[in-house]
């Protein structure tokens, strides 16, 4: 349930690992599935006008009775149905949920036009429409997808300011000594990164021109994107009996190290999903590669075939500029970070938790990044890959 990324996937994975019943993908977009990433990129440049993932005939080839265009509003687990907004209901043996993530809001701020968040195609083009050169840009966050955002928008000459209330850009993500790098280049690229400072409010009648910033500054603009984060679409399992995480912890489906929820026959993937880790907490990854690596396993243990051992090495990427950001493994905030390169624009670093390398990040440098994945499969002491 849920034709993104990690519901094609699991669907695929399911006919690669030779299940042979019916597989029914249902999504409430109206579109073949579709790829995110270069929504904040390629998109929102104008370089590209769409993402499908695969073809139409893939779905016939494989028999993936795809329905777009519909709505699962809930769950019967005992009678293992699931409703659709349209009145019918469709029957399940196993039911996969991949509902993903919808952006954090900010209240009373969709009053105004020209104000945007950004997960759909259609909120990608609705942003790009009012891009042209000299707009003024106030991007809302840091994170990456704000980050990503702010730099389409400088290779399109649009002005932009990037307000973020930690002290600086992915800070919660990567730490504040690396964040102080992806803010260098930012400042470097043209962008006003002010770190330290919120929004208060939007001026303007019907559409906004103006914002007033938490240091009592104001700020004249064209368009606001409000890049706060995501949170997991599960309110069509409210009362269904599967479990979610509080949304203190970050919510989404509780789930075991394959996939399946507190219910048999329920399971859930990708970025909705709070998969058990290795360190025996659940919790959510909101990264592409997750949701492939997720789809093979839990396809596999649909099926009963044997999940091969060993440790994935988590991945994610986020293009800035002409700069991949890479980080391999399990990068925190509160890790040690040693910093082995900076020329001022691409950097890398080694992450450690108590003696043990933790993550790779580099910035601009793929092929040191990469090399580094077998370190980071097992526990090895930072001492080995400093030295
Ligand atoms: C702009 C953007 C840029 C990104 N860039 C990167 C990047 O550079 N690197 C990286 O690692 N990751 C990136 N990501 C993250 C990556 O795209 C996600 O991890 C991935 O899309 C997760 O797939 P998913 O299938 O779990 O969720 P989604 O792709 O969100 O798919 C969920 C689908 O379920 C549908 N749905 C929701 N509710 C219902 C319902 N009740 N009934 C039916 N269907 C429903 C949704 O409409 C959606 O189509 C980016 C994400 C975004 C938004």
């Amino acid at each position: 349930m849920g034709a993104g990324l990690a519901g094609l996937r699991t669907a695929e994975e399911l006919r690669r690992a030779g299940f042979d019943g019916e597989v029914v993908l249902i999504g409430n977009e109206n579109h073949l599935p579709y790829d995110r990433p270069p929504l904040s990129k390629e998109v929102i440049r104008g370089e590209k006008d769409q993402t499908t993932l695969k073809p139409a005939e893939f779905f016939d080839d494989k028999q993936i009775d795809l329905r777009t265009g519909v709505a699962a509003t809930g769950v019967d687990a005992a009678a293992k149905k699931v409703r659709l907004e349209d009145g019918s209901s469709i029957d399940f043996d196993d039911l996969i949920i991949a509902t993903g993530l919808r952006p954090r809001r900010i209240p009373g701020f969709d009053d105004l036009a020209g104000v945007h968040v950004l997960r759909s195609m259609e909120e990608a083009m609705a942003m790009r429409a009012e891009l042209r050169e000299g707009a003024r840009a106030l991007v809302v966050g840091a994170g990456f997808i704000g980050c990503e955002l702010a730099a389409s928008f400088r290779a399109l000459r649009v002005h932009v300011v990037l307000v973020e209330p930690q002290p600086t850009p992915l800070a919660s993500v990567l730490g504040e000594k690396i964040g102080g790098l992806i803010a260098r280049m930012h400042t470097d690229e043209g962008v006003d990164v002010r770190c330290g400072v919120g929004v208060e409010s939007l001026v303007g009648e019907d559409r906004v021109r103006a914002a007033k910033l938490s240091d009592g500054s104001e700020v004249d603009l064209d368009l606001v994107v409000v890049g706060i984060g995501s949170v997991p679409v599960t309110d069509w399992l409210v009362d269904s009996g599967i479990e979610l995480a509080e949304p203190s912890a970050g919510g989404g489906v509780l789930a075991d190290e394959r996939g399946r929820t507190n219910i048999d026959s329920i399971w859930a993937v990708g970025d909705v999903a709070a998969w058990t880790h290795t360190t025996g907490k659940q919790k959510r990854v909101e990264h592409w590669t997750n949701a492939g690596d997720q789809a093979r396993v839990l396809a596999k243990a649909i099926v009963g075939a044997e999940i091969p051992s060993g440790a994935n090495v988590p991945y994610f990427w986020s293009d800035q500029y002409d700069i991949k950001i890479q980080a391999l493994g399990t990068p925190s905030a509160d890790d040690t970070v040693h910093l082995v390169e900076d020329d001022g624009r691409r950097f890398l670093a080694y992450y450690e938790r108590d003696g043990v390398f933790t993550a790779v990040v580099g910035g601009g440098v793929p092929s040191k990044v990469m090399k580094l994945r077998a370190k980071l499969a097992t526990p090895t002491p930072i001492a080995d890959v400093l030295s």
